[in-house]
């Protein structure tokens, strides 16, 4: 099978709706976008062995692959539209791509969100997309714009994809409930959430490297402080039987949950509640933005709890 044998079978899928010109020619070209809007554009990379297990189920791989790029556009609170794909593949495997596109295109079709272009070639599994989203300009929910006095917010469960990262690198992934290897291999992203949040949350960000991390990207593009409520963090129903150490350093610092992480002024407190399970997962109020910088968190006893490792960082 050749490059444009695979492409034509795997991945063009004919006319784009979003787009003038998709598949096929140099470029795709993309219509306008509604007067007012904003396209969002993010690119997400997952390179094999290194994000993900290189004997993992595909179909999980294609999903993950999307998954990780819708999240971004969630929680900026923008609608998916399209993407594109550039993979580099050490062989033409014609049963992982099967299942490889079978994740990709069941998760692009549940957001209406088309692949319009992309680039195939040889080399070390490396999988790339870019997403385009759309979004009303003022109502983009950006980093920097968390206030002291803001309630902070999580949506779901955490830690529960690094406890099903640490078992299957531990070989204990045989035992491994499926409730918890789908944590780490189908993330869900918050899509119709981060849209709902438009006019509610004041900052966002989606969970990829950790909570504590994460929150201090916010926090220092907004330059405050934030402090957290330990025990009301929501844990991932595979951490319950864990000790306290490690049920902390898993939600606060595990990464790969792509929950959304938002600011919220207090008068808000109740239309975001009530948005609850609506969108997927239940909301949790976590803590608070104060003025300062930093991340403090503190436990049921209202001691500071340190962590033992901080997020995840691929040069540190
Ligand atoms: P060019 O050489 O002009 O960059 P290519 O020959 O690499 O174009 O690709 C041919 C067409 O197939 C282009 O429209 C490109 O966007 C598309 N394409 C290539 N690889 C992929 C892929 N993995 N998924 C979707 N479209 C792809
Ligand atoms: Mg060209």
């Amino acid at each position: 099978m050749g490059e444009f044998d695979l492409i034509a079978r795997f991945f063009d899928r004919g006319p784009a709706r979003v787009a003038e010109l998709g598949i096929g020619d140099d470029c795709a070209l993309l219509g306008s976008i509604a007067a007012g809007a904003r396209l969002a554009v993010t690119s997400d990379m997952l390179v094999g062995g290194r994000h993900f297990l290189l004997d993992a189920d595909p179909v999980g791989i294609g999903h993950k692959t999307l998954a990780v790029n819708l999240s971004d556009l969630a929680a900026m609170g923008a609608k998916p539209v399209g993407f594109t794909l550039a993979l580099a593949l050490p062989e033409p495997n014609e049963a992982w791509l099967q299942g490889f596109s079978r994740g990709l295109f069941e998760l692009a079709d549940r957001f209406g969100c088309e692949l319009l272009g992309g680039d195939t070639t040889r080399g070390p599994l490396n999988l790339c997309v870019t997403a385009f989203g759309e979004v009303p300009a003022q109502a983009a929910l950006r980093r920097d714009r968390a206030q002291p006095g803001d309630d902070l917010w999580v949506s779901g469960e955490l830690g529960g994809a690094a406890y099903a990262l640490g078992e299957l690198l531990a070989c204990a992934g045989q035992t491994l409930a499926q409730s918890a290897r789908e944590r780490l291999e189908r993330p869900e992203p918050r899509v119709g959430l981060g849209m709902a949040l438009r006019h509610l949350a004041r900052a966002a960000i989606d969970l990829s490297d950790g909570l504590v991390q994460d929150l201090g990207h916010l926090c220092d593009r907004s330059r405050v402080g934030a402090l957290i409520d330990w025990p009301s963090i929501p844990l991932d129903p595979a951490l319950s039987l864990l000790d306290l150490v490690r049920q902390q350093s898993l939600s606060l610092s595990g990464g790969d949950d792509y929950e959304l992480l938002f600011t919220a002024a207090r008068d808000n407190r109740q239309a975001i509640a009530a948005l609850s399970g609506r969108y997927g997962p239940a909301l949790t109020r976590i803590g608070r933005i104060e003025a300062g910088e930093g991340v403090r968190i503190l436990d049921a006893r209202g001691a500071p709890v340190t962590l033992p490792l901080g997020g995840f960082d691929h040069f540190a």
